[in-house]
């Protein structure tokens, strides 16, 4: 993983685009550099269903348990489509101008997106949110989910959020969720779920829905992580905003989860090792499925 300016990778914290942490102070402008502007809606990676889910069939009654993914029921998500949305993008930082035009997401005009922040060692939350994507994009398929991310690789630029919640939307997803890493002050810990507040705007019909969400995301990530609960933000790691354009532009039901602070020490660890993202996806697909099948 190339080392980024800090500079870079205080965005997410300071500028609260898409994340919780508000109120710090400091640059937050991506590196010079650039060229064309965000990801057309084209790229935007659209994954199928597979017919069978891995492990379907093995044993007894299909009643066998994939130790990856967890999954004991083979399509029990079946018709179901989830929208994921992984927070920013590795290639950011080079098109400052694409990434701070800004947009309107009805409570106010905000930056398109921001880099990310990181842990002090250089993993960035795009890298981060990217790899967890993948996981939860897998294991939700194999337990027959159509899923759907906002983005198609870690390398280029965006999209926009006002992008990212139109995905959702057009893809009239049961449910969406969006996943970053905080980079608030190194003394704060724990995870914490964002939820949508009434705004009078679209997202007011699905308010209650992202709040069912949300609480089923919050035990699912706590109980099969570990991760406290946020010291720093909101109650009982639960969080209500109106300045996320990803939450005020969605139809659909929507969270973003903010699974630890990335400038905590112990919290970068864990970061960074594969098996606890696997944990991370793992309880998150539980989560959502938990929402989705009450
Ligand atoms: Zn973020």
């Amino acid at each position: 993983m190339r080392a980024l300016p800090v500079t870079l990778l205080t965005a997410c914290g300071l500028l609260a685009t898409a994340c919780g942490t508000a109120g710090a102070s400091g640059s937050a402008s991506p590196a010079a550099g650039g060229h064309a502007a965000g990801v057309p809606a084209g790229q935007v990676a659209t994954q199928a269903a597979p017919s069978a889910a891995p492990g379907a069939g093995r044993g007894a009654g299909g009643a066998s348990r994939d130790q990856a993914t967890g999954t004991a029921r083979a399509e029990s998500l079946a018709g179901k489509v989830v929208v994921i949305d992984p927070g920013h993008n590795g290639g950011n930082y080079r098109d400052p101008k694409a990434v701070n035009r800004k947009v309107n997401v009805l409570t106010q005009w905000k930056a398109c997106d921001t880099t990310g922040t990181s842990t002090n060692d250089g993993y960035t939350e795009a890298a981060f949110s990217w790899d967890v994507s993948n996981r939860l994009a897998k294991i939700l398929k194999s337990r027959g989910a159509t899923v759907k991310l906002t983005r198609s690789d870690n390398n280029s630029v965006g999209p926009c959020i006002t992008q990212r919640a139109a995905i959702g939307n057009r893809a009239k997803a049961d449910a969406a969720i969006s996943i970053h890493g905080d980079g608030s002050a190194p003394g704060n810990h724990g995870f914490h779920v964002i939820m949508p507040k009434k705004i009078n705007g679209p997202v007011d019909p699905v308010v209650g829905d992202s709040r069912r969400l949300g609480l089923a995301v919050r035990d699912a990530y706590h109980k099969g992580t570990g991760v406290p609960y946020s010291t720093y933000i909101g109650s009982k790691a639960l969080d209500f905003r109106s300045d996320l354009g990803g939450l005020n532009l969605s139809t659909v039901p929507k969270v973003f989860i903010e699974c630890g602070n990335m400038r905590n020490a112990a919290e970068a660890a864990k970061f960074r090792d594969p098996a606890f993202r696997q944990r991370v996806a793992l309880a998150l697909a539980n989560g959502m499925q938990h929402y989705l099948q009450p």
